[in-house]
């Protein structure tokens, strides 16, 4: 890390508890201290002391067209000379519901809100109100926002409700959710056999980002969206990475199953804080105005924010936009994968379009237990010797490697050579 990197940071402890403002942002898994930004422009971010690096990390899965994209940022300009925020309605919101719903059509309705955690927290009461049920299913290792509700982990066997997994978070409040393994449908079908007249619904990222790339198996999304129908029980997909990430329609395109409600960030609001939940118009209907469930925001459907993702979502639907991306994210994995091989250390990749995890395990990673068994020290190692080399990728082995529209073929074989030195002086080590 530069030295003047080292003083912000130093800097910002004194202000922020770790010296960020969100956790994932500090080196902790990794080992080090942050790198403090700069500037960023298409696949390249640049820090404080003028190194510049071929970023992956995209905001975490905002920055499909690369950073500051020219249209994208006139057109943020452009709406902050109307005005920033009117605590009114305007027509940007109804142009960006447009698009969203010509992407998503499971959203029949919709709000928009200002985070991924907004979506989903009021996501869940939704469905609580609507169904008048209190429990909710999730799955290990699926990162739904920071509700109270969603920090919970599993209790001990699969039919015990669930713990909470922060301070702060009541156990009163946990107990009403279960936890259970990705990807494994067998308990979900012995969990509603049991207690199936009090779940209110399954929320599931449809692919897994957050405890790095796990798709899901055939039949598994198939089989949540039966079940959950036999039980008078909501679906429902957290697509705020894999929505305008892994298909313009998300993964409910890509996979064919349409959940009752919708969870979506990142993509949509163009680099700018925008989340959205919605769905079926029987369910959404119960909202207030119109019904009894209450959700609320000041700067919900900001003027700037509604102008970057429309710009956004218009630029994503050029001709081949996601074949691309497709062909991108298959170069890296298979560099990835050559590299491992050429320097005989295990490593399992694992991609949907342009999202991958290489995972520093020999096994197939298929849900947390097995994403567990990378080796997470390997990565810490392989992180730092890939940012020595001018590569950013996650400052953690469970997170997605994020691909833009913005990374030629100069920064992807750029990265593969710098992965082929990094993970061979690994092997040497
Ligand atoms: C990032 C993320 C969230 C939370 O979104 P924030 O905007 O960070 O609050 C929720 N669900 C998934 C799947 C995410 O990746």
């Amino acid at each position: 890390m530069g030295d003047r990197s080292r003083q912000l940071f130093q800097d910002a402890c004194r202000y922020f508890p770790g010296g960020v403002n969100s956790p994932v942002r500090a080196f902790r898994a990794v080992g080090g201290d942050p790198f403090f930004v700069s500037h960023a422009s298409g696949s390249r971010i640049t820090d404080v002391d003028g190194r510049s690096y071929i970023d992956y990390v995209g905001s975490w899965g905002p920055m499909i067209l690369g950073h500051a994209h020219p249209r994208v940022v006139a057109a943020i300009q452009k709406a902050a000379e109307a005005g920033t925020s009117y605590g009114a309605p305007t027509e940007l919101e109804t142009r960006l519901a447009r698009l969203v719903q010509a992407a998503f059509p499971s959203l029949e309705r919709m709000r928009f809100v200002s985070s991924g955690t907004e979506a989903c927290m009021s996501a869940l009461r939704v469905a609580r109100g609507f169904t008048r049920r209190d429990a909710i299913l999730k799955f290990e290792g699926c990162y739904h926002g920071h509700a109270d509700s969603l920090l919970v982990k599993a209790g001990s066997g699969a039919l015990t409700f669930g713990v909470p997994d922060s301070l702060g978070v009541p156990a009163d409040l946990a107990r009403h959710t279960l936890t259970l393994p990705y990807n494994d449908l067998e308990s979900v079908r012995s969990v509603f056999a049991a207690r199936g007249t009090e779940i209110a619904a399954v929320i599931v990222e449809p692919v897994a980002g957050n405890m790095g790339v796990i798709l899901p198996q055939p039949g598994f999304l198939e089989g949540l969206r039966e079940i959950t129908r036999q039980h008078g029980a909501l679906l429902i997909f957290d697509e705020v990475i894999t929505g305008f990430r892994i298909a313009w329609g998300g993964a409910q395109e890509r996979y064919g199953v349409r959940p009752d409600l919708t969870c979506l960030g990142k993509i949509v609001g163009g680099g700018l804080p925008v989340g959205v939940y919605g769905g079926r118009a029987d369910i959404m209907e119960q909202v207030a105005p119109l019904g009894g469930i209450y959700q609320a925001g000041t700067l919900s459907g900001n003027p700037l924010a509604m102008a970057a993702g429309i710009e956004t979502l218009t630029l994503l639907q050029a001709p081949k936009f996601y074949a691309d991306l497709e062909a991108k994210g298959q170069r890296l994995a298979e560099g990835f994968s050559q590299a491992a091989a050429a320097a005989r250390i295990p490593v399992r990749t694992n991609r949907v379009g342009s999202i991958l995890t290489s995972f520093f395990t020999g096994i197939p990673v298929t849900d947390d237990a097995t994403a567990k068994t990378a080796d997470t020290k390997r990565y810490g190692v392989f992180f730092r010797a890939m940012l020595e080399r001018g590569v950013s990728l996650a400052p953690s082995q469970f997170e997605a490697a994020f691909i833009s529209a913005a990374h030629s073929s100069e920064d992807l074989d750029a990265t593969v050579a710098a992965a082929r030195e990094a993970l061979a002086a690994l092997a040497g080590a």
